[in-house]
This record gives structure tokens, sequence and C-alpha cells, in this order.
């Protein structure tokens, strides 16, 4: 099935109320996003609003053909009967962020290897990826599987194709990633006050204290710096976390200078209908362009909840090469979306990523043979199983 025609016209074009159950309606009208969004975006959010709007309706049905529409709808009815016309309304191209050997191999409890990361990183590099998060200069007492982020930074062939951002979750670790030669740096927020204090130990608000210092330090430097906000689909401790708060640490990590924000699913805990709540929010405030998915597999909703996103403009997508990952703040959660699992609906879809999935195959078998364990992807156990 063609995804243009998917959530629109197949969606809308029948009487099944599923689809209200997928996309509960919202507590009010939001504005369209549209001036900020590209153009594939603006047909398929307005999709998307109209879907809300019919299901939000006073007697929650969508109306008639040749009905009248009470406004605002018949302008959104209007704007995606344009956009209905578009032959193509995904991502031509996607970027795929690789945070396998950050965001993966920190939740890993045994020590692995400096060489073993150094190696991964490496091949990782040759599959075509333009980003690969290297390490994270946290302090070791409170991860100690990063403590040889110099080493690990400094000990891996740097293409001239791929960033390596690191982690820099303060002035210290900012200024030890410096002094180890990293030339793009990230900063982690939450949109969780409790999921805040428990692991990066600080407010909400003084964790934005402490990444403005960083985000200015890095600007004087030219060093651009991405920003994460995790829990923005759920958190351990709080449970369910409003879109308007995920939407305002967005929004200042972008105003503080971040020129990309990661909206993480920590725990993975998302579906489509708060993916698309949560982001209808936040592109209030944030340039769709500027935004990322990073979504974890708990609940087997990775891989639809990106999906969501893409139709819904977001063109950056966070994974992990074997599915990696965890949280160690977050029980029960599982790796992040695999890597392969990404490439191969991507690549399905038509949508170009530049990336060799076969070569990140190889990456995946390498790191789950170096740590004794099965691969989380299942592109790479259909592939094993079948070649
Ligand atoms: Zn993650």
């Amino acid at each position: 099935m063609q995804l243009g025609e998917g959530r629109g016209g197949g969606a809308l074009a029948r009487d099944g109320t599923s689809e209200d159950d997928v996309f509960p309606p919202p507590p009010s009208l939001p504005s369209l996003p549209l001036q900020r969004a590209g153009r594939h975006v603006t047909s398929t959010t307005t999709r998307m609003l109209l879907m809300l709007f019919w299901s939000a309706g006073p007697d929650g049905q969508r109306p008639r053909d040749g009905e009248a529409l009470p406004e605002p709808r018949a302008a959104v009815a209007q704007a995606v009967a344009r956009g209905g016309r578009e032959a193509h309304e995904n991502p031509e191209f996607v970027k795929i962020v690789e945070v396998g050997p950050r965001d993966g191999l920190q939740n890993e409890k045994e020590i692995v290897p400096t060489e073993v990361k150094i190696q991964l990183i490496d091949k990782l590099s040759d599959t075509g990826l333009s980003v690969v998060e290297a390490t994270s200069f946290v302090s070791s007492k409170w991860v100690p599987q990063m403590a040889d982020h110099t080493a690990v930074l400094q000990g891996i062939q740097k293409s001239p194709n791929v960033r390596y951002p690191v982690l820099t979750p303060n002035m210290q670790g900012f200024q030890n990633a410096l002094a180890a030669g990293a030339t793009e740096v990230a900063v982690f927020g939450s949109a969780s006050e409790t999921f805040s204090r428990k692991n990066i130990n600080c407010s909400i608000d003084e964790s934005m204290l402490r990444f403005e210092e960083v985000i200015n330090a890095a600007k004087d430097r030219q060093i651009p710096v991405r920003g994460y906000v995790s829990c923005a689909l759920g958190c351990p401790h709080e449970g369910h976390i409003d879109p308007s708060k995920v939407t305002e640490v967005a929004k200042r990590l972008y105003e503080l200078g971040c020129y990309e924000v990661s909206l993480g699913d920590t725990i993975g805990v998302g579906t489509p209908g708060s993916m698309a709540k949560m982001l209808l929010s936040v592109m209030q405030e944030v340039p769709c362009s500027a935004l990322a998915v990073h979504c974890h597999d708990t609940y087997g909703q990775a891989l639809a909840n990106i999906l969501t996103a893409l139709q819904m403009g977001v063109c950056v997508v966070d994974s992990a090469v074997a599915g990696l990952g965890g949280c160690p703040y977050a029980q029960g959660s599982s790796g992040n979306v695999s890597t392969e699992d990404v490439l191969y609906m991507l690549h399905g879809m038509g949508i170009q990523t530049g990336v060799d999935l076969s070569k990140v195959i190889k990456a995946g078998d390498f790191i789950c043979n170096a740590l004794n364990r099965k691969t989380n992807s299942r592109v790479a156990q259909a592939r094993g199983t079948l070649l």
C-alpha cells in the first residue's frame, strides 16, 4: 500500500470507527503548523487534523458527502482535498541518527571493551550513515560504561562523511569532549520532572540552566548542539506526560540554540495516537524540520510510531544497530528501535537513506557476537534465518 493514501484517503473514505480509537479527540482545536512545515507536511498534517476534528465532532460521525462543513472544518477539508492530489507525501530522504554506540551500549551491565566500541563505530561509519553518536562525556561515577569516552572518540577512524556527536550533560563534560576533539555535542533533557531528577539529578529548570551554559559555549566555537527530550510519550515514574510539557521543553531547547530536537519515547509506551497528539503540539512551537523522533520498542509500537511521525513531516529518525539499549532508570524498558528494521521499512517505502542495510546488519552481527547475545532486529533475525 502506498503510504500517502493510508491515513488520509483510505481511512477517511470509509465509515469505520476504528480510527477513533487510534486518534482520540484532542481537548481543543489546535492551530495549523502549516507555515513552518514542508509541502508533504501540509497535506498529511491537515489530513490528520481533519481526522481529529471529525472524531471530535458533536455526534462523533464524519459528515456525509456534500454536507456543508462548519468552519474551520471546511478550510481544513479544502486543504486536504488539495493535498489529496499529491502523488507523494512521504519524505524523499530520511536522516538516520545511529545511537547504538552511546544510547545502546550505555545500558549494558558488563563493561564493553573500548576496542569493541571503536570497531563498532568504524563499521557503522562504513555503512553510509551520516551521524553516529559516539559516546557520552558524563561522569564515570554515574555511567561507568562511558568512562572510556576520550579513548573511544580518539580511537575511531573519523570519516569525513560522518558526524560523531557526543553527549555532554554539563560544562565539565563539554570541556572534556572538546579536549578529546568532539565537533558536535548533544544535551539530554526530560519532559518529566521526576525522570529529570532521577536521571540527570536536577529539576527541568536547573537542567535548562546547565544546557544554556553548554550551548552558549558551543556556539562560541561553532559547535552544533543537538537536544534530546526524554519521556516524550510517557514516564516510568509519572506515567502520562502531557504534550504541552514536551512542547515546552522542546521549545526551550530549540530557542536556546539546538539545531535539532529529538523527541524520545524513552520507555516505549507510545502509540501512533499519542505520537500524533504530541507532535501536533510540539509542531506549534518548533519547526518540523528541526524535529527527530527517538522510539523504543517496548510495546512493539516503534515502527508504527515512526511511520506516524514521517507522515506528519518528520524526516529524522534515531535508531540503534541491533536494537541495542534499554534504560537503566526505566524498568521493563526494552531497546531502541533497530536501525535495520527502520531501514527496511523506509527502503520499502521508496524513501532514501543513503545507508546500506546489509552493512548495518553486519555491524549488528559484530556487536551481538561481542556481547554474546541475540539481535533485537527482526530484519537481522529474518535475514539470518532466510539467507
Ligand atoms: Zn533510546
